[in-house]
């Protein structure tokens, strides 16, 4: 029989969007929340962020800049289902915070503007999916306006993600001329009302109608009907149909069209998400040292940090650890263990965060995220149980692409730097190294823009004024082989090498072409560009 611990996380629904800047995440958030009637009213999200950010000093460069840095999930319950939607930051500077949100999610919407197709950030995200086995459903974003041709959007999708698209709509026009679309298997037609006013009154458009019945002809015109007809009949034969199977090992995609602005196809999403994506996996682990399989039903609660999130109230120096639910009932007050440090801690305060509000959690099962506000005890990685013996690996970390040196400009507070440092690397804000000789600082990013929220940080948090100079390294790899060989290749190159925030080696190179040649030289080592978190 199935246990009722099994059924809550059958019903899970634990996603993430992802996309290229611009290509309408935000929006379709906001909109999906809507079709789940977890938010009222169209710009909740927005003022929902924007509350968060004025509470909040180092947000400031969000606001300026109009990014969002930080990543969070939003929870409803909704059609039977319980839905979490994880947040993740668009800002492609952030993207190392993206691909840690994707490990705790079970499927992703990839959104495409439909006039522009798949854009640089779509496919390096698309990659981390697949490199996680996380499926995709496509939702070509922006059918109001002026569209490519959706044959060639469905072309672009299999010939740079390798993907099977398979339509489940079919869209009627675009821009000016779109009308709304065909559900290729009910045969229905989903008209759509273009309403000239502002958003808040364009929610509704007209019911479905069926395709060859008589009240088609109130919305397409003969000639249009005959042209979607004949589409329909194309993309028919020319495209697979929707496999669940095929979708949930990563190989098919199934597709969705619409405009999130105007509130079209959203629903239709929502359901398709519902409907297909998968509810929370057998996960594989260690226990004790031994491999293994930790099931979603099963009765000692576990999880994962996936995230350390600090500062959702200033005046509190306390963090908020992202813990991705893998088994069990979780209860408020419950006893769990981090499998690292042993520590063990009474969730007595934990947050669940629905759509409208943080709330307490009482009850929560695999798929969920809680919230644990903890003064930095635990860490991005962190395995958590009821035993203290479960590990999940595969949270990785990623070479940074920059690299630089950072130095305080009051000398007297080196030792000050050092604890504001580890704390930011222990976020997962920038990665800190300290190389062998020496006394230097060296902190690692994947974009530019990390180096400000950190400086921002420093300054604000941590009363820290600092200098960042140019490094000289310009590559991290970090070093996996055998204990005597890693340790021979480091006891002959002290001078370039570090070690990061687990005190794991890092070869510091000067440049790429400098790795190549060393790795060359050690065969025995491995020069490694991410490390799964221990
Ligand atoms: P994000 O950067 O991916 O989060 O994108 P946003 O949701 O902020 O959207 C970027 C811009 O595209 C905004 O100006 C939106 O109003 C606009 N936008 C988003 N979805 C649609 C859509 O379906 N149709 C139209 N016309 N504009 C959209």
């Amino acid at each position: 029989m199935t246990s009722p611990t099994a059924l809550q996380a059958a019903r899970r629904r634990t996603f993430a969007i992802i996309s290229h800047p611009d290509a309408g995440k935000t929006t379709l958030t906001e909109n999906i929340l809507l079709a789940g009637g977890a938010i009222r009213a169209a710009g909740a999200v927005r003022a929902r962020g924007e509350n968060r950010r004025t509470r909040s000093d180092w947000m400031k460069i969000e606001r300026e800049r109009g990014i969002s840095v930080s990543a969070s999930v939003m929870t409803f319950d909704h059609d039977g289902k319980m839905f979490n939607l994880l947040d993740t930051p668009g800002h492609e500077d952030f993207s190392e915070d993206t691909y840690r949100t994707l490990t705790a999610a079970d499927a992703a919407i990839m959104v495409l503007d439909a006039a522009k197709g798949i854009e640089p950030q779509t496919l390096k995200l698309f990659e981390v999916c697949r490199l996680r086995d996380i499926p995709i459903i496509t939702f070509i974003n922006k059918m109001d306006r002026e569209a490519q041709d959706p044959i060639e959007l469905l072309d672009e999708i299999a010939s740079k993600l390798a993907l099977d698209p398979a339509p489940l709509y079919w869209p009627a026009g675009s821009g000016g001329r779109f009308k709304g679309m065909l559900d290729l298997r009910e045969g229905a037609f989903i008209p759509y009302a273009k309403r000239t006013g502002g958003a808040a009154d364009d929610e509704g458009h007209p019911e479905p109608v069926a395709f060859d019945g008589n009240s088609i002809s109130q919305f397409l015109e003969d000639a249009e009907k005959a042209e979607l007809e004949e589409q329909a009949e194309l993309v028919g034969g020319g495209y697979p149909s929707f496999d669940l199977q095929s979708f949930l090992e990563g190989h098919m995609t199934p597709v969705f069209f619409g405009s999130a602005l105007r509130h079209f196809g959203v629903k239709q999403l929502l359901a398709g998400i519902g409907a297909y994506a998968p509810a929370p996996k057998t996960m594989k682990a260690e226990k004790g040292g031994e491999p293994a399989e930790v099931e979603p039903g099963d009765k000692e609660v576990s999880g994962f940090v996936f995230k350390v999130q600090a500062n959702m109230d200033p005046n509190h120096r306390d963090r908020i650890a992202m813990l991705r639910l893998t088994s069990g009932k979780f209860t408020r007050g419950m006893k769990l263990k981090a499998q690292n440090t042993g520590r063990q801690m009474s969730v007595n305060a934990p947050i669940m965060f629905f759509a409208s509000d943080r709330e307490l959690a009482e009850e929560a099962y695999a798929g969920d995220v809680i919230g644990i506000p903890n003064h930095g005890v635990l860490r991005v990685g962190d395995s958590l149980s009821e035993s203290g013996l479960l590990r999940f690996a595969g949270l990785p970390n990623f070479a940074p692409e920059i690299l630089r040196r950072v130095r305080v400009k009051d000398p007297l507070k080196a030792k000050h730097l050092k604890k504001a440092l580890e704390g930011l690397a222990e976020e997962g804000v920038t990665q800190l190294f300290r190389p062998m000789i020496g006394s230097d600082f060296i902190v690692g990013a994947v974009g530019q823009l990390q180096f400000e929220v950190m400086a921002d940080r420093l300054a604000n948090e941590y009363q820290l004024e600092v200098i960042f100079e140019n490094s000289p390294y310009a590559e991290a790899r970090w070093l996996v082989g055998d204990r005597a060989d890693v340790e021979d290749f480091v006891s002959k190159h002290k001078s370039a090498m570090g070690q990061d925030i687990d005190e794991a080696p890092v070869f510091l190179g000067k440049s790429a072409w400098e790795i190549g040649y060393v790795a060359e030289k050690y065969p025995k080592v491995r020069f490694e560009r991410t490390k799964e978190r221990a």
